[in-house]
């Protein structure tokens, strides 16, 4: 990876901040994007620009031929055996929460149970949460150790004849803990159970196959992949999405209308209400293809490099905390520095120009669990530097002796 090419391409790391250089460590939140990105959009604005799927004219096509282009795209990227298998959504939330309503319509009843993980996101909790009001379903959770680790045998005994469905992060956005996914499926699978995977934070830094981890359902966002905010997918099984109702009603989603009865479209666009983001799928795709010739293979060995590097560096700090020990880690270094509060620590390291997370990063249940109230976080991206971590370690060094 030629690292200084890799972020030529991505104009806001040559700015500064607080006439410092800007060292981003936010990459968990979101990634910057590369030229090629934003010019995509860019030029079928001002090029092609025009509502997919209806239309007759040139335009109306091209839009729709760059549109099922980018499906496409995605299909291939987490190697989905079908584009109808290809959702798109406004992203990872609102694809969790179509598995809730949908799903939930089609198969949860009262007393049915849901596995999610302690390390979940808000967003894979909350969904169920209001599903488990309306429809009285039930959430189990898989607990974790003390270095970040599903209990596995813990695990298994959830498993009851009421269990439904399972959904869990493939990647921590607190803790980085890599979960074991091909394992959580084989297990439900043979309770006859599908599993969801929240992709969030693992399609940006590993190579995901679908079929090889047999995953029912996958979920993502673009906006962590390099791609544009506002545009997501949700991979679904075809026998399972044939089986589940429509989320939205309206255009592009409906066969033929009439106030008697509506029969509604084929896969993927039963669950496509309304015009969809063609602009951010065209962007999104573009995004997956600048990663993918850069190599999945080769931006998880750099961000690894990071993680081990900046890991062993940080450990020196007097008072470092790291959360998050998991054997199988990605990029991602949740921390406290004494009693040093994460607010303080983050808004002096941003006064250095170095962007980082901090607060509870939507895991409360998460923090509980720690028994704290919440972290800084440095997360990498593919065009972070050995010199970026330097300067978060003396960064961090300086605001603790202010201490
Ligand atoms: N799940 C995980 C693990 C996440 O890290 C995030 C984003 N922080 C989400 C879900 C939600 O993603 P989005 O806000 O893009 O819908």
């Amino acid at each position: 990876m030629d690292i200084n090419k890799i972020r030529a391409d991505f104009p806001i790391l040559g700015r500064t901040v607080y006439n410092r250089p800007l060292v981003y460590l936010d990459n968990g939140a979101t990634t910057q994007k590369p030229r090629c990105v934003v010019e995509a959009m860019v030029n079928e604005y001002y090029s092609v620009n025009a509502n997919v799927h209806r239309g007759v004219h040139f335009l109306s096509q091209q839009a729709t031929e760059l549109h099922e282009a980018a499906r496409e795209t995605v299909r291939r990227f987490i190697n989905a055996r079908s584009t109808s298998e290809i959702i798109f959504t406004r992203g990872t939330t609102e694809s969790i929460n179509l598995m809730a309503y949908s799903f939930g319509e089609a198969f949860l009843h009262e007393g049915d149970e849901v596995i999610v993980s302690a390390m979940e996101h808000h967003s894979n909790i909350v969904p169920w949460q209001l599903l488990a009001q309306r429809k009285g379903i039930v959430l189990r959770v898989i607990p974790i150790t003390d270095e970040g680790e599903l209990i596995m045998e813990e695990y298994q005994k959830l498993f009851s004849p009421r269990t439904r469905l399972v959904s869990v992060a493939h990647v921590s956005n607190v803790l980085g803990t890599v979960n074991p996914v091909a394992d959580i499926i084989h297990t439900a699978h043979a309770h006859d159970v599908p599993v969801l995977v929240d992709g969030a934070q693992s399609i940006p830094h590993m190579k995901v196959d679908v079929q090889a981890l047999d995953a029912d359902f996958y979920v993502f966002s673009a906006h962590k992949v390099y791609g544009p905010t506002g545009v997501g997918v949700l991979y679904g099984k075809e026998k399972w999405l044939d089986q589940m109702p429509p989320y939205q009603g309206g255009g592009e989603m409906i066969q033929h209308v009439s106030f008697e009865r509506t029969t509604f479209n084929e896969l993927p666009f039963k669950f496509e209400a309304g015009t969809p983001d063609y602009i951010g799928t065209t962007a999104l795709a573009t995004a997956l293809d600048y990663v993918s010739a850069i190599g999945m293979e080769q931006i998880a060995a750099h961000e690894h490099e990071l993680l081990s590097y900046a890991t062993q560096r940080m450990e020196q700090i007097p008072g470092m905390r790291i959360f998050g020990r998991a054997k199988q880690k990605s990029g991602v270094i949740s921390f406290l520095v004494g009693d040093i509060h994460h607010f303080d620590m983050g808004t002096l390291l941003d006064r250095l120009g170095i962007a980082v997370r901090t607060g509870h990063h939507c895991a409360q249940p998460l923090m509980i669990r720690l028994g704290i109230e919440g972290t800084v976080r440095a997360s990498f991206g593919l065009y972070n530097t050995k010199e970026e971590v330097d300067t978060l370690v003396a960064g961090i060094e300086r605001v603790s002796k202010m201490f």
